[in-house]
């Protein structure tokens, strides 16, 4: 069996009374799109930096490619590269300076880093700007010159905070077909977002809720999961509706999609029966029902929105990896 290319076992992060990542265990396969969710101040950046050697763990492991990633942290850096959420880029230099002071920083020979530098531009589609100042490029392109200075040493691992935050849908591709071009190169991701369809592009996720690690699968496996567990009703009026249903006992969600209401149900056929008998809300219009498929937003409702959380007992956390 290949080795996994990351492995943290119980590794936890302890801000004064705050614990950002509580005992985390899990490991990432090389060659994988690795997806980490989890809602804001879930402690994803917090464990990134300290996979990164950036930051100490207060407890637990976490190794990459072998060297530990508190200990051997410098000898780690060579091996991947970051682009952190909030990227110290040098507004005052151009792109081609970026690209030469980070290539130097992280130790490129200089036999070699024009050919880098050259290689990184073309692929970021930075050439018609490696002259302009950094600090003067729009959002999608700081991004792609975060991403080129984060790349510039051929790392085989690449650790992405929200690479995607704010950016148009066009810029949001661009970075994608990016990442699937480098995995398709032998890289490995490990990639953080908020947004549900780069969620399904992932290979592999994980999620996170309050610095635990609730569910690793791939989305097919997770999406499953919910199978037969997710409704869509048509009731009128919707909006005041989708309240209601929040308020009801054994709905772990509820939110519109395209003028319906999509419930999340521990168990939805009592639910259906007990509505033949009673329905219990005579302002509300009961038309219609039909199973939905569950999708990855519904996944994120459901790992970071409660239904966890009222099933922590026996649910720790799910290991939705099919065996290969
Ligand atoms: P987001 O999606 O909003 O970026 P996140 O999942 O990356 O959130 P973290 O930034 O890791 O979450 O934060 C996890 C928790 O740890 C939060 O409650 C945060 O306030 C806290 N935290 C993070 N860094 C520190 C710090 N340096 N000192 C104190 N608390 C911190």
């Amino acid at each position: 069996m290949v080795e996994p290319l990351i492995v943290l076992k119980d590794l936890s992060k302890r801000f004064g009374r705050k614990i950002a990542t509580n005992r985390i265990s899990m490991s990432v396969r090389r060659g994988e799109i690795f997806g980490f969710l989890g809602a804001n101040g879930a402690g994803k950046t917090t464990t990134i930096r300290m996979l990164c050697g950036l930051t100490k763990p207060t407890r637990g492991t976490g190794s990459i490619a072998g060297l530990d990633i508190w200990k051997d942290r410098f000898r780690v850096r060579s091996k991947f590269g970051y682009v952190p959420q909030k990227f110290s880029l040098y507004g005052d230099l151009t792109v081609l300076e970026n690209l030469r002071f980070f290539g130097g920083a992280y130790g490129v020979p200089r036999s070699k880093l024009r050919d880098r530098v050259h290689k990184v531009l073309a692929d970021m589609d930075l050439e018609l700007r490696e002259s302009e100042r950094a600090g003067r490029l729009s959002g999608g392109y700081k991004q792609l010159l975060a991403m080129a200075c984060a790349l510039i040493h051929e790392p085989t691992l690449l650790f992405l905070d929200e690479p995607t935050a704010g950016l148009d849908p066009k810029h949001r591709q661009r970075i994608w077909d990016l990442l699937y071009e480098f995995s398709q190169q032998g890289t490995t991701i490990f990639v953080t977002t908020h947004y549900m369809d780069e969620a399904e592009r992932c290979t592999a996720v994980a999620f996170i809720d309050q610095g635990h690690l609730i569910a690793r699968g791939s989305p097919r496996d997770l999406k499953e999961s919910l199978s037969g567990h997710i409704l869509e009703l048509q009731v009128e009026p919707a909006m005041t509706a989708m309240f209601e249903f929040r308020k009801l006992e054994g709905v772990y969600g509820a939110d519109l999609r395209s003028g319906n209401l999509r419930i999340h149900v521990e168990d939805p056929n009592a639910l259906l029966r007990s509505w033949q008998d009673h329905w219990p809300f005579p302002h509300l219009k009961f038309l219609g029902y039909s199973w939905a498929e569950p999708d990855m937003e519904d996944v994120f409702q459901a790992y970071s929105e409660g239904y966890y959380r009222q099933h922590r007992s026996r649910k720790e956390p799910a290991e939705l990896e099919r065996t290969s």
